[in-house]
């Protein structure tokens, strides 16, 4: 199955004519997980030829104005394209009072409706059929969490030959076997899932920092990412800034990246003092060589890991 993130906007604050506000994308079969929602969302998906109208669920990392206040411009959008499917809005406490404020003063008919699941403490916030999304507290100087979606263990290969070997004929004993049950054959012997199929497989995992200092617990959180997505709003010359504002430096994503043994780190929430972002990216190769920065509308192919 095929997983991909597309990058919406990789600005920090503020946008610039080539960075919009904070919003990522990942595009998963038949749905969307959006991660913070900057201003102009709408238009970053209509050019990322991302429609409104998918099954979608949003998770908005803190309450600072860059990462929610595209929020009220999207659901306007959605509902004067009919959308009537349910959207699910994960978020930091008083995000319903945001959304609610809003409607109240600047009022529009929803055409859909909206659940919006306001985020107490760390731990899985969404959890589905094929995979979770998780939370932590990340550290900023307002309470904001980073998240991690992470596939579940896909069933290991079946073997037809081993099956056939055992006594089991094709049929829906397969399928039994197939999603983890034990058969039992006439001659009262009883075949184990495991004696026909290959270990299971490992899902993919993508981590997503939102703004944030360095933390201990965030190595552990992302150990072992197909992605690490995070912040990097300025360059190591301005490390005392960075920590004041309790944001991160190259250096220091790329740190995390290392320790938690990530296999790629894309850097983003990038200053609009960086008009080439060169130099942020070789400060982070230095640690951690796999790195990228981010630019809007880049878009990356998650594949899956075939043991
Ligand atoms: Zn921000
Ligand atoms: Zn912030």
């Amino acid at each position: 199955m095929s997983l991909h993130v597309v990058f919406l906007g990789t600005a920090g604050g503020v946008p610039t004519p080539k960075r919009s506000l904070p919003a990522i994308l990942i595009q998963r079969e038949g749905e969307q997980l959006m991660f913070d929602c900057g201003e102009g969302i709408q238009r970053q998906m209509l050019s990322a030829r991302s429609c409104v109208n998918r099954r979608m669920k949003i998770f908005i990392t803190h309450m600072h104005g860059d990462h929610v206040l595209g929020l009220p411009g999207l659901l306007q959008t959605m509902a004067l394209l009919d959308r009537e499917r349910k959207l699910d809005v994960y978020g930091p406490p008083r995000i319903n009072d945001f959304l609610e404020a809003v409607m109240e003063t600047v009022p529009f008919a929803l055409t859909f409706p909206v659940e919006i699941h306001e985020i107490e403490k760390a731990g899985v916030v969404c959890d589905e059929e094929e995979y979770c999304v998780e939370a932590i507290r990340s550290r900023h100087v307002i309470p904001s969490f980073a998240y991690a979606y992470i596939e579940k263990p896909r069933p290991g290969k079946f073997h037809p030959e081993k099956a056939e070997a055992l006594g089991v004929q094709e049929g829906p004993l397969w399928g039994k076997l197939q999603s983890g049950q034990n058969v039992r054959l006439p001659n009262r012997r009883v075949v184990r899932p495991e004696e026909v199929m290959d270990t299971p497989r490992k899902g993919r995992k993508i981590v997503y920092t939102g703004d944030t200092s360095p933390f201990k617990l965030l190595e552990k959180f992302a150990s072992g990412a197909d992605l690490l997505i995070h912040d990097s709003t300025l360059g190591e010359e301005l490390t005392e800034r960075a920590m004041e504002y309790c944001h991160s430096t190259p250096s220091q994503a790329a740190r995390t990246a290392k320790k938690a043994k990530v296999k790629k780190l894309v850097l983003t929430h990038i200053s609009q003092r960086y008009k080439d972002p060169s130099k942020l990216l070789k400060q982070a190769k230095r640690i951690f060589k796999n790195t990228i920065v981010a630019e809007d509308f880049m878009r990356l192919d998650i594949p899956l890991l075939e043991e």
